[in-house]
C-alpha cells in the first residue's frame, strides 16, 4: 500500500486535514500546540486505490530558533518511507523559519510533495497564497481543512502526483482519448479527410450515431496513437436537404467545437478564409480549443502556389492565423498525413501541459526585462489551469498592462513554450508590494 504523510509544524491544521481526508475523528483537533504528538494513521480511498495516510503530528522545534539536529533527524526518518508528502503550512501566517527548515528537508529528500496552504477560508486569504510558492514547490493547493474547501482539488492533485492507475482502465482510457473534430465549410473535403484517415489503419467505429446523435465517433489510430475522431461531415447530406444550410451547419459546428479537445480546421487550397471561417475559428479559439489549419486538395493546387505563399495570404488577411500551425494535405491522394499526425501528436502532448512555476517565472522575467515599461511591475506568475492553459500574473496595477501588452505576453509565452495552436489565457491580479 502506498503511504502519504502529512508533515508540517504544529498548529497549521494537520490533524484537521487528516480528519477531513479520513472522514472520521481518529486524530484529535485542538488549539493546544503539540496535542497530536504521536503518529496517527488511517486508510483513504484515492481514485479507487487504498492508500495509507499518516499524520506525524507536530515537530517539537523547542524554544530555540535553530532547528536542532534531532528534529531534522526525526523529520527525515518520518518522510523516508513515504510515497508522497503533504507539506502543510498556515495560510494565515507568514512563512516561518520552521516552514523553511521543513521545506528544505523535503526538497533534499527528492520525494514527491504537495504544498498544502491551509486555512484559506475565504477570498481574503487567497491573495497571500502565492507567497508560498517561494518555498519552491510547484504543486501547491490552497485549502480550508476546517471548512472543507478545495479538498477535492487536493485529492485530485494527490492522485495525479501518485500516478495512481485508475481501476476502470478500459472505460476511463476511452474517455481520456483526445477528441478531434474536423470542421470547415462545405466541400472543402472534411468527409474525404475523415474517410481517408479512417481507412489508414484498422480503425473501428465505436459509437455509431443513433437518430438522436449528431455525429459518428470513430477511434482512429495515427502513427501508433489512438484518437477519437468526430465526424460531423457525414451528416452534411442530411443537412443539405433542409433549408437554411448555413445556419444549420454552423450550429452543428459550434456544437461540436464545444465538445472537442482539438479542432482540425479544413480549408480548400482553391479558396482562402471567408468570414464564416474566421467566425468559427475565433469562436473555437476563444473557447480555448487547440486548432490546426489543414489546407486540403494540395494535389490540385495552382502551379505557383507554395505553402508559405498560402500561409502569408491568410496572415495578411487576418492576424488570428499567426496562432495556428498549418498542414498541407490531399485527402484524395493521402499526402501530408505524416505531418498531420505529427502535428496532432505535438499538440496533444501540450493540451494538458503543466508549465513549471520556476520556468514560467524565469521566462516572464526575461520577457518583461526586455519590454516592461517604467510603471509596470510584475511580481509573480503561476499556471492556474490547463486545457486551456491559463496563467495568472500578479502585477502592481492592472491598468498598466493594456490589451496590447497582454497579447504580446501571450505571444511570447506561446513562442517560448512551443504552444503554437494552443490557446493561452492570461489573467492579471493586482498585488500591493509588501511594506
Ligand atoms: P496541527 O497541530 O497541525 O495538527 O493542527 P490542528 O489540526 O490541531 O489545528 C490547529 C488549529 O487550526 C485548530 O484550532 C484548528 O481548528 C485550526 N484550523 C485547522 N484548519 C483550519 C482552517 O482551514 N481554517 C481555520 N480558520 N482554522 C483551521
Ligand atoms: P465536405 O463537404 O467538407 O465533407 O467535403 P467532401 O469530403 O464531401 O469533398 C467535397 C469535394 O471535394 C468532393 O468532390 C471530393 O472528392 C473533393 N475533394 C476532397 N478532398 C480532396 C482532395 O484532397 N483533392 C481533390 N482533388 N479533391 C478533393
Amino acid at each position: 500500500m502506498k503511504k502519504i504523510g502529512i508533515v508540517g509544524r504544529t498548529n497549521v491544521g494537520k490533524s484537521t486535514l487528516f480528519n477531513r481526508l479520513i472522514k472520521q475523528d481518529k486524530s484529535i483537533v485542538s488549539d493546544l500546540s503539540g496535542t497530536t504528538r504521536d503518529l496517527v494513521s488511517g486508510e483513504i480511498m484515492i481514485d479507487n486505490s487504498i492508500v495509507q495516510l499518516i499524520d506525524f503530528g507536530g515537530f517539537d522545534f523547542g524554544v530555540f530558533d535553530e532547528v536542532d539536529k534531532n528534529v531534522q533527524k526525526k523529520i527525515k526518518e518520518n518522510i523516508a518511507g513515504l510515497d508522497l508528502i503533504l507539506f502543510i503550512v498556515d495560510g494565515r501566517c507568514l512563512i516561518s523559519k520552521e516552514d523553511r527548515a521543513i521545506a528544505e528537508i523535503i526538497r533534499k529528500s527528492k520525494k514527491p510533495a504537495i504544498l498544502v496552504v491551509n486555512k484559506v477560508d475565504g477570498p481574503k486569504q487567497e491573495d497571500v497564497v502565492y507567497d508560498f510558492y517561494s518555498l519552491g514547490f510547484s504543486d501547491l493547493v490552497a485549502v480550508s481543512a476546517s471548512n472543507s474547501k478545495n479538498i477535492d482539488e487536493l485529492t485530485k492533485t494527490i492522485a495525479a502526483r501518485m500516478k495512481i492507475k485508475k481501476a476502470k482502465v478500459r472505460l476511463v482510457a476511452k474517455k481520456d482519448l483526445t477528441k478531434i473534430t474536423i470542421i470547415g465549410k462545405q466541400n472543402v473535403g472534411k468527409s474525404s479527410l475523415f474517410n481517408a484517415l479512417y481507412g489508414e489503419e484498422k480503425n473501428i467505429v465505436t459509437d455509431i450515431a443513433g437518430t438522436t446523435r449528431d455525429s459518428i465517433d470513430a477511434e482512429i489510430i495515427l502513427d501508433g496513437k489512438k484518437y477519437i475522431f468526430v465526424d460531423t461531415a457525414g451528416l452534411r447530406r442530411k443537412v443539405k436537404i433542409s433549408k437554411g444550410i448555413d445556419k444549420e451547419s454552423s450550429y452543428r459546428s459550434i456544437h461540436s467545437i464545444n465538445s472537442s479537445d482539438l479542432i482540425l480546421y479544413v480549408l480548400d487550397v482553391g479558396n482562402y478564409a471567408t468570414s464564416y471561417d474566421i467566425k468559427l475559428l475565433s469562436y473555437a479559439w476563444r473557447k480555448g480549443k487547440p486548432i490546426i489549419i489543414v489546407v486540403n486538395k494540395w494535389d490540385i493546387k495552382p502551379r505557383d502556389m507554395t505553402e508559405n505563399k498560402y500561409k502569408n495570404i491568410l496572415l495578411a488577411d487576418n492576424s488570428l492565423f499567426k496562432n495556428f500551425p498549418f498542414v498541407f494535405v490531399s485527402a484524395v491522394k493521402k499526402t501530408g498525413f505524416d505531418k498531420l499526425a505529427a502535428e496532432i501528436k505535438r499538440i496533444e502532448g501540450k493540451i494538458k501541459l503543466d508549465i513549471k512555476t520556476s520556468a514560467l517565472n524565469k521566462e516572464l522575467r526575461s520577457i518583461l526585462l526586455e519590454s516592461a515599461k517604467m510603471n509596470q511591475k510584475f511580481y509573480y506568475a503561476t499556471q492556474t489551469n490547463n486545457a486551456p492553459v491559463e496563467i495568472l500574473i500578479f502585477v502592481n496595477k492592472k491598468k498598466f498592462f493594456d490589451a496590447k501588452t497582454l497579447l504580446f505576453l501571450e505571444k511570447q509565452i506561446r513562442d517560448r513554450f512551443d504552444l503554437l495552436g494552443i490557446p493561452v489565457f492570461i489573467k492579471m491580479r493586482e498585488k500591493e508590494p509588501r511594506t
